[in-house]
């Protein structure tokens, strides 16, 4: 297959007016004519259904929380970065471009990223204008604070509840459509399948939750804003609730997959305390910007953190990184933090922990300052482990947190199926193969609040309004009985064992042989357990209940099923990329100094992965990364 990624002709900094002069256009009257199905309502989603319509087009939102409010997005905590310059400290949208294409060691593509930088700065305007309630300074201005990889101060934030405020701004908007009547929202209502019609993405197949009814819906066009994939790990920081059924079900109906291994473990998390947990806890990048980092210099030593002393300690991120100290970049930083504990430095019970130290920053700002920059941090910290921050620091581990790979999109941000657009953390685009914090939400908006109002009209243009295909065409039908034939395999199986436990049992495949540090011994390997694994869970899962029912065993035995398949996909991506960049360290391709080696003759593009049918393997399809602006070089932060 041949990728086109339609990025535009001319200059980079010109690239995105010239589209939106170029693109075409559909008149007002005709866009009412037009039917446009959005799944999810995380920040991506929500910010394009409401702008959607409020464009004018007919909008279908489905969900399968129990409300748009509950998406995962909820849970982002530190911040959204935009090039804004309002501390006057050297940034620039170029700035935010650049920062980015080297965050994510040189595997975007560039005119995508530089569009994400021109338009972070409306994002903020608009969520200001919906009245989201960013911290502020004492004379009124928006406040800023930093992020990794970055050497400026442009992260906006609502404490530590950033994508709560942003979700709720974008939620109103999608609720002042819902009120006209613009938008219909389907809540507890879970897209099964896509239904594609003379190759062009028409509709989807969705089951209430509640009453396990399923349905066809038809569409123009189908936008996919379901979120990340890195519950397949799963212990993650996502919400427990967050899967890849929707975009792995797409993928199967022929949308390439891009840059699967492409995936972030983040360094600030909560260590895992044992083998019950079903999820783990983020400590937001923001406490990096006050907190001090550090490890025994002894192996082995117990002594509690209060009686090492100064001279003992090894705050290794500072000695390692001077330049960005403890705001070195999630993959370094987390690397970094897994070479100490394997040296033996590790603190805490297992001796997987470093410590993030705020004793320095309490007795230079006060503890007063402290706690109204990141209070309600340290008290989930508190919750979560009957510990007092302000007193003793925190521990924490790096964890699987964020997902950069996703479905293949042009500059458009449409798949290789035509009409069906991918947005927020459920496309590849933006990130290359490490994401810097606060991006991702600054993504998310940007998506679906200024581009896709100007893409999406640029296909419809090429439809003719009021002739997509009824619900009653033979492809729905053959969508519809997919689904119930897999609903009913699930149920007929009757095995001993439970989902969850088949899903634990991935989570450790994956982590040891495609998380922080990947060989090809382990890939290979784990190659041989997934399949096996697979095979087991269809012979022996046991999900009870019925099909016509409130059912979360279904559920969750559906989505797991799709994560033991992308997990083989995942690791054959990581597997045939023979270099380390970003958060994918192939262990053979290292420095001498332990720094990802990147093979830029090689490796320079996107793996698009192709499904061929269920017993073949996947096709590889490469989309070359061409740099016109910016030079390809070893990323430092030395
Ligand atoms: C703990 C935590 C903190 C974070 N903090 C930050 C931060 O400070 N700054 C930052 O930039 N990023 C942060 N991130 C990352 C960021 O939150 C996510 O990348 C982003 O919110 C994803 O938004 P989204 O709209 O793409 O998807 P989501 O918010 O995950 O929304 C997905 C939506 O799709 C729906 N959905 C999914 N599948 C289906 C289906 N099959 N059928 C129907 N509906 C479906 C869901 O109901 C939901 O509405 C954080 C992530 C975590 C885990």
């Amino acid at each position: 297959m041949k990728l086109d990624a339609r990025i535009p002709s001319g200059p980079l900094a010109q690239k995105w007016d010239k589209y939106q002069f170029e693109a075409r256009l559909v008149n007002p009257a005709n866009k009412r004519k037009y039917e446009i199905i959005v799944v999810g309502a995380g920040l991506a989603g929500a910010s394009a259904a409401a702008t959607l319509a409020e464009l004018g087009y007919q909008v279908k939102n489905f969900v399968f929380h129990d409300s748009p409010r509950r998406a995962h997005s909820i849970a982002a905590q530190g911040g959204i970065n935009a090039a804004k310059n309002y501390q006057n400290d050297g940034d620039s949208v170029y700035r935010l471009f650049y920062d980015t294409i080297k965050g994510g060691d040189f595997r975007s593509r560039e005119a995508n990223v530089f569009r994400l930088a021109e338009v972070s700065v409306n994002i903020i305007d608009q969520c200001v204008a919906q009245g989201v309630p960013f911290a502020r300074e004492y004379g009124g201005l928006l406040d800023n604070r930093s992020f990794g990889g970055a050497q400026v101060s442009r992260t906006f934030y609502a404490r530590g509840q950033t994508g709560q405020q942003l979700l709720l701004g974008a939620c109103s908007a999608l609720s002042r459509q819902i009120g006209l009547g613009a938008v219909q929202s389907f809540t507890h209502s879970e897209m099964l399948d896509l239904v594609v019609v003379d190759g062009h993405a028409k509709g989807i197949i969705v089951r209430n939750l509640i009453t396990g009814e399923i349905t066809r819906h038809a569409a123009d066009a189908v936008v996919l804003a379901t979120g990340g994939y890195g519950n397949v790990f799963h212990l993650s920081t996502y919400a427990r609730g967050s899967n890849a059924t929707a975009i792995w079900r797409a993928y199967k109906r022929g949308a390439c997959f891009g840059n699967p291994c492409f995936t972030q473990i983040h360094p600030t998390c909560i260590p895992v305390s044992g083998d019950y947990q079903s999820k783990l806890t983020l400590m937001s990048e923001s406490l990096r910007n006050d907190g001090r980092i550090w490890v025994p210099k002894k192996t082995g030593d117990q002594r509690p953190p209060s009686q090492i002393p100064e001279a003992e300690r090894d705050y290794y991120l500072e000695r390692m990184y001077p330049s960005f100290g403890n705001l070195a970049p999630r993959d370094i930083s987390s690397r970094a933090a897994k070479r100490v504990c394997d040296e033996g430095r590790g603190v805490g019970e297992f001796g997987r922990g470093v410590y993030l130290d705020f004793s320095d920053a309490i007795e230079r700002l006060g503890v007063a300052t402290v706690r109204e920059r990141y209070g309600n941090l340290f008290d989930i910290y508190k919750e979560i482990t009957d510990e007092d921050a302000y007193q003793v620091p925190m521990r924490i581990y790096p964890a699987m947190h964020y997902t950069m790979g996703g479905l293949w999109v042009d500059y458009n941000l449409m798949s290789n199926v035509p009409g069906l657009f991918v947005l927020g953390e459920a496309n590849f685009s933006d990130h290359g193969a490490n994401r810097l914090g606060a991006s991702a939400l600054m993504q998310g908006l940007a998506d679906g609040y200024f581009v896709i109002p100007y893409t999406i009209g640029n296909y419809l243009a090429t439809q003719k309004p009021d002739q997509r295909p009824k619900a009653s065409h033979a492809a729905y039908q053959e969508a519809e009985e997919n689904v119930r034939r897999l609903t009913k395999r699930l149920l007929d199986c009757k095995g001993k064992r439970t989902v969850d436990s088949f899903h634990k049992e991935l989570g450790k495949v994956l982590w040891e042989h495609c998380g922080m540090g990947r060989t090809k011994a382990g890939l290979e390997k784990a190659l041989k357990l997934i399949p096996a694994l697979r095979e087991e869970y269809w012979k022996n899962v046991n999900v009870p209940g019925e099909e016509g029912d409130l059912n979360q065993s279904l559920e969750r035995a559906g989505r797991v099923a799709d994560f033991l398949e992308l997990a083989e996909l995942l690791c054959r991506d990581a597997l045939h990329r023979e270099e380390s960049c970003g958060g994918h360290f192939r262990e053979e391709h290292q420095y001498p100094d332990g720094e990802a080696k990147r093979d830029d003759e090689r490796f320079a593009y996107v793996a698009a992965w192709e499904y061929a049918g269920p017993d073949r393997a996947p096709v590889l399809n490469q989309e070359p990364l061409v740099y016109e602006e910016v030079k390809m070089s070893t990323r430092s932060y030395k």
